[in-house]
C-alpha cells in the first residue's frame, strides 16, 4: 500500500510495536534505546532508573514555566503479554496494517498506543508553540504485566518519584466497543487468599470428629455464598458495573492422601478482586468466616494491598478533573466514570494519595487486550492524539487553586 504517505505517527507507533517487550524475556533494551530517541525529538530530558537490574523505566520530562506546582504524570508501561502466533492472522510483531487501516500487534491497545500517543500529542503541542504551565512527567515502565512487582511498586518509593510532586496521573483504560469512552477513577484491589484447614485425621470408616472436611466446607460455602450475593447485586442494578463489586473465584484445592483416610490438612485458595468501598472490612469478613468454620483454619492473603483511593471525578469538586472532562468535552468525548475491574499500575500510585485516572482513548474497538489479533485502527489511534492534545494542554496548564 504506496498510494498514500503514512502519518509519521502511526509509522512511530508500528515501530514501537515490533520492539519485542514480550513476557518472559522482554528486550527492554532495544526498547530503552528506541525511547531515548523518542525523548531527543521531543527535546525532553531523558533518564532510566533501574529499580531492580535490568528492569529499566525511563522517564522523560518537560520542565514547567512553574516548576514548583504539582505536575501531571503521563504513565505507560513498556511490556506486553505472551503471544500465541498460530491464533493470529500476521505476525503479532509485524504491526502489519491491512486495507482497513486496522494495526495488528501485541501491544496495539495494552498499552503502546498510549504510550505513542502522549509523546506525539506533546510532539504537536510543542511545534505549535504552547507552553507550559506545569512540569510533564512521561514515566514508561516495565513488567507492568507482572504486577508491577519489579517496576512501578519499586519506582513509587524512589526519591526521582516523590521529587516529581504528581497532582494527577494518566495511565491506561479499556478499549470501547460503542462511541462512549470509560475513564477510570479508581480500581479494584486483587487478593490471593489461602485458606489452611486443619483437623483430626482417621479411618475413613467413622464418624471423626472435628475433620477438615466440615471445616472446608464452610469456608467454601462463605466464600462462594459471598459470591452468589455480590454477583445478584450486580445483577439487580444496572446502573452498577463489574468494578462496582467484588468478585470471588475458588482457583485451587490441595489435600488428601488416600481414599479411605481423613486428612489432616486441606488447603482451598480463592482469586478475589475486592471493590474499593469493601477492602476496609474485607479481612475481617475472612477472619470472621475461618473462626466459624472452626480451630485450627487459617488464612494467608498474598501481597496485601489496600487500594480504597478513588480520585474525585465529581464536578467542581477536583480542579483536574474539570480540566480533564473540559478537554473530552471540547474533543467530543462521551465519557463513561468506572471503577477498573482489573489491576493495574495506578495501585502503588493511588495510594500514596494521587490523583490518577485510567484512561485509553479508543472507541468503536472491539477490547481486545491479552486477546489474539489485537488489533487498532488507524484512525482511531490518530484521534486518540487529538484528544490528549486537548487533555495534556489544559492539565499542563491549570492554574493553581
Ligand atoms: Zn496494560
Amino acid at each position: 500500500m504506496m498510494t498514500e504517505q503514512e502519518n509519521p505517527a502511526v509509522t512511530n507507533f508500528r515501530n514501537y510495536i515490533k520492539i519485542k517487550t514480550v513476557h518472559p524475556h522482554p528486550d527492554y533494551a532495544s526498547c530503552t534505546e528506541y525511547l531515548q530517541k523518542q525523548a531527543k525529538d521531543l527535546e525532553a530530558e531523558f533518564q532510566v532508573v533501574e529499580c531492580i537490574p535490568g528492569k529499566p523505566a525511563v522517564i522523560m520530562t518537560l520542565l514547567g514555566e512553574q516548576p514548583d506546582l504539582q505536575s501531571l504524570l503521563l504513565n505507560s508501561h513498556t511490556d506486553v503479554v505472551p503471544v500465541f502466533p498460530d491464533y493470529w492472522k500476521y505476525d503479532p510483531f509485524s504491526a502489519h496494517k491491512d486495507e482497513n487501516g486496522d494495526i495488528y500487534g501485541r501491544g496495539t491497545q495494552d498499552m503502546k498506543c498510549v504510550g505513542i500517543q502522549y509523546l506525539e500529542a506533546l510532539k504537536r503541542l510543542k511545534k505549535d508553540g504552547h507552553k507550559f504551565l506545569r512540569t510533564i512527567h512521561l514515566t514508561f515502565v516495565p513488567d507492568e504485566e507482572l504486577g508491577g512487582r519489579d517496576g512501578m511498586r519499586h519506582l513509587v518509593k524512589m526519591e526521582v518519584f516523590k521529587n516529581m510532586n504528581i497532582g494527577l496521573a494518566l495511565d491506561e483504560g479499556y478499549a470501547s466497543s460503542t462511541e462512549k469512552m470509560e475513564v477510570f477513577y479508581g480500581q479494584r484491589t486483587p487478593w490471593r487468599v489461602t485458606i489452611e484447614c486443619q483437623g483430626q485425621p482417621g479411618h475413613g470408616s467413622q464418624f471423626i470428629p472435628n475433620t477438615v472436611g466440615k471445616k472446608l466446607r464452610h469456608i467454601i460455602n462463605s466464600f462462594l455464598g459471598y459470591r452468589d450475593q455480590q454477583e445478584q447485586k450486580l445483577k439487580d442494578n444496572p446502573q452498577l458495573d463489574l468494578g462496582d463489586v467484588t468478585t470471588v473465584n475458588l482457583t485451587y484445592l490441595k489435600g488428601g492422601v488416600l481414599v479411605n483416610v481423613v486428612p489432616a490438612e486441606l488447603s482451598v485458595a480463592f482469586d478475589i478482586r475486592i471493590c474499593p468501598s469493601e477492602i476496609e472490612t474485607f479481612e475481617d469478613r475472612i477472619r470472621g468466616w475461618c473462626k466459624e468454620a472452626g480451630e485450627g483454619v487459617t488464612y494467608t492473603i498474598r501481597d496485601k494491598l489496600m487500594t480504597k483511593e478513588v480520585t474525585c471525578v465529581e464536578d467542581g469538586k477536583n480542579p483536574w478533573w474539570d480540566a480533564f472532562s473540559a478537554a473530552c468535552k471540547k474533543e467530543n468525548v462521551q465519557l463513561e466514570k468506572k471503577i477498573f475491574p482489573a489491576s493495574t499500575d495506578m495501585k502503588y500510585v493511588r495510594q500514596l494519595g494521587i490523583n490518577a485516572l485510567g484512561f485509553s482513548p479508543m472507541n468503536h474497538t472491539p477490547r481486545l487486550l491479552h486477546d489474539h489479533n489485537e488489533f487498532l485502527n488507524e484512525k482511531i489511534f490518530l484521534r486518540g492524539i487529538d484528544i490528549y492534545y486537548s487533555i495534556i494542554l489544559n492539565l499542563a496548564n491549570l492554574k493553581p487553586y
